[in-house]
């Protein structure tokens, strides 16, 4: 048996494997609404059935095909309406076809002069995001896999624009309510985490300004170079944005660099709500967004956009022999030099298409709906008896715990959480408050609307009533 398809198909078996992919796609799609929101029963086993060995002849596209749709049938539905747990970005189809036309034509785009309108279109979509910040035209910016890359070249760039080489004496500033990716990245940069200082909250979960500035002040006493404050435009705990103004101005006052981890927060932005929760964050030096959580992207597109652009190049670019035919930088920026990396795929093709084809205001719109729904579950929740809501949402996380009446609060919740996820219609995830087990919905995907939000309510009170008795 040899192999079904040679390497380069023929434009006829392109078409039907073509075909074959989007009908299997399509039909994905339309089976989301009534897919399981989380599906875990045989998971283990059907992940055993594909370790096996590399193929030595191929099979048909079909099988192969199918393969893959039965690997997508078990685990959380991450692409559905259902999915409240974590952060939902949803997967636009746009995005998809846009994915599928960019690794077909397989151009390189991190050298302007390889693919120079190309790359103008990646330009283009970070100058747009820049402008949303009100960011000047010397910003630039890179796309990356995800936030947690978008902060790592933003406190490299910090710690290359501020510290230099001898570096260990710096120290920067996160509040507790951080991502993870803050203190990794910093790690990754090559600071041991002792330099990593988490400034604590107040009660309403935002960075304490009190603190940050006694801390700096200490460090400042003790010798070290207080260098970095990474602020949050809406933590992934329970959504919450920063005092940024004031953030701002303290860290600016000390001339340190201010980088906003607005991963989850950012595009809302685009809402006039969004741009009052937000307020300071134009005064930050960089930005970190993923446009595959607030753009509904699929996974893979995070970016990173940094105020004075020639601090991002200066931090990133190296250059080796072989690449003595490059063209210098003219209009169009040469990401290359701007990232760590070399090859990649084409991502800023998955933002543009999607936004050419359905207009920023699509995106508002949706954002705004987003806004109302979380508004929503909110007002339910806090008006029915049992339920306790300390915190109320910036953005769209509904932080939520029930007090039960006759059991361990953190028992009780971790099997409301449970007998909720059972149900396989809706997905949500838990964390840890102030010490405290609690619940979140977060509700971001372009797939969630009104109805599926409703449902939730009531699982979740019908939950709390049932692991209540
Ligand atoms: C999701 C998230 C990150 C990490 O982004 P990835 O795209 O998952 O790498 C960082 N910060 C915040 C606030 C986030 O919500």
């Amino acid at each position: 048996m040899g192999p079904s398809f040679p390497l380069e198909p023929s434009p006829d078996e392109m078409r039907v494997m073509g075909s074959a992919a989007l009908d299997a796609l399509v039909g994905f799609v339309r089976e989301l609404p009534d897919a399981p929101a989380l599906d875990r029963s045989g998971a283990e086993d059907l992940a055993a059935r594909f370790r096996e060995g590399a193929p030595e002849f191929g099979e048909s596209f079909e099988k192969v095909l199918d393969q893959i749709l039965e690997a997508s049938s078990k685990g959380i539905e991450t692409a559905g309406p259902g999915f409240f747990g974590y952060i939902p970005g949803g997967g636009l189809y746009a995005s998809a076809l846009a994915a599928f036309v960019g690794f077909g034509m397989n151009r390189f785009v991190n050298f302007w002069e390889a693919a120079p309108a190309l790359a103008q279109i990646e330009a283009s979509v970070i100058a747009w995001m820049g402008e949303l910040f009100d960011y000047p035209p010397e910003a630039r910016g890179i796309l990356t896999s995800g936030g947690s890359l978008a902060n790592f070249s933003a406190i490299v760039t910090a710690r290359h624009a501020l510290l230099g080489e001898q570096f260990l004496d710096g120290v920067l500033y996160t509040s507790d309510q951080a991502h993870h990716s803050v203190v990794k990245s910093a790690m990754l940069a090559g600071f041991p985490t002792r330099n990593v200082r988490l400034v604590p909250c107040t009660d309403d979960l935002r960075m304490d300004v009190g603190a940050l500035h006694d801390l700096v002040d200490e460090d400042r006493r003790a010798g070290l170079r207080p260098f970095c404050v990474v602020a949050n435009a809406g933590t992934t705990n329970t959504g919450t944005v920063d005092p940024l103004v004031d953030l701002v101005g303290v860290a600016h006052e000390r001339r340190m660099w201010v980088h906003v981890d607005a991963a989850y927060g950012g595009f809302f932005q685009l809402t006039q709500r969004g741009r009052r929760a937000l307020r300071g964050i134009t005064g930050a030096d960089s930005i970190t967004l993923d446009p595959h959580k607030g753009l509904f992207l699929p996974y893979g597109t995070g970016a990173l956009i940094v105020r004075d652009g020639a601090r991002l190049r200066d931090a990133h670019r190296v250059r080796g022999e072989y690449m003595q035919d490059v063209a210098e930088e003219t209009e169009i920026p040469s990401f290359g030099d701007y990232s760590p990396e070399l090859s990649r795929d084409f991502r800023g093709l998955r933002v543009w298409l999607p936004m050419k084809l359905h207009g920023l205001q699509a995106f508002r719109d949706a954002l705004d709906e987003k806004l109302d729904l979380a508004r929503f579950v909110y007002e339910e929740l806090r008006d029915t008896a049992g339920f306790e809501l300390p915190w109320e949402p910036d953005l769209t996380v509904v932080p939520f715990r029930y007090a039960f009446r006759a059991r361990d609060p953190e028992e009780g919740n971790r099997e409301l959480l449970e007998r909720i996820n059972a149900t396989g219609r809706v997905f949500l995830s838990s964390t840890m408050l102030r010490g405290q087990f609690t619940l979140r919905v977060c509700i971001l995907s372009h797939r969630s609307h009104r109805d599926r939000v409703e449902e939730c309510v009531e699982i979740i009170k019908e939950g709390a009533r049932s692991v209540d008795r």
